[in-house]
């Protein structure tokens, strides 16, 4: 795992905070620190600037992170850990736990189960924003469906989830657009939308949290081609 220098994230936070300070002006706005493929020292770095709520996309990268935070703990600070990687069923179980809020629900089977292993668990449902079958997310057309069996289930369905494409920050508006007015619709307050690269077009698009990893944290290491998957 490469090293996090904490004076640079501070760095980038504060650039990180000014943009999304002029956009949202005074407006509370919530920042999901993205971790994945950064060390602990790189959760540890998050909660010494204040930033409590830590994204992961990978289950045993998260709960060896949590391990390390629970035997070695920042004083004062605890990590709220928010998943938000494509979700195998059978990894839901060793993750509830640890998971705060589980953001990539996209299908009915994983609705079940975190209500089965999490009862009342924090939930967003995942809209796929981009028609990429890799990015996850359910289409837009079955996410009421998913909001309807998490809040049958006793799931405290917050909200929605999207990821923009890949691509000039302005080709994610009509999909974050979409997804805030179907937020609306189903009374779903927490709009999860925009990373580093298109915060301000999710923003602008009613964004009531944004998921950031590369622009706090720097570029991230490449994957190993093996193990530690899902
Ligand atoms: C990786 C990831 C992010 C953070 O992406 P950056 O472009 O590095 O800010 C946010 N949300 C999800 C779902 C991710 O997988």
């Amino acid at each position: 795992m490469s090293a996090v220098d904490p004076a640079d994230v501070a760095r980038r936070l504060e650039v990180v905070q000014a943009r999304i300070d002029s956009v949202a002006g005074g407006r509370e706005v919530g920042l999901v620190a993205v971790t994945k493929g950064f060390g602990a020292d790189a959760v540890r770095a998050a909660l010494g600037l204040g930033l409590a709520v830590v994204g992961e996309n990978y289950a045993q990268e998260l709960l060896a992170k949590a391990a390390d935070l629970d035997a070695h703990p920042v004083p004062g600070a605890v990590p709220r850990w928010h998943f938000l990687g494509r979700l195998q069923r059978n990894k839901v179980r060793h993750l509830a736990a640890v998971v705060d809020v589980w953001e990539s629900v996209d299908r009915a089977e994983l609705v079940a189960e975190i209500a089965r292993r999490a009862p009342g668990a924090a939930v967003l449902v995942q809209a796929n924003l981009s028609g990429e079958a890799q990015k996850g997310g359910a289409p837009l057309d079955e996410v009421p469906v998913l909001v309807a069996q998490g809040r049958e289930l006793g799931l405290d369905v917050r909200g929605l989830m999207g990821v923009g494409p890949a691509g000039a920050p302005e080709a994610a508006r009509p999909g974050f657009r979409a997804l805030v007015a179907l937020a609306d619709e189903l009374g779903l307050p927490e709009r999860s939308i925009g990373m580093s690269a298109d915060l301000e077009v999710a923003l602008e698009e009613g964004a009531t949290t944004v998921r950031v990893g590369t622009d706090l944290f720097g570029p991230r290491p490449p994957r190993p081609s093996t193990g530690g998957g899902g």
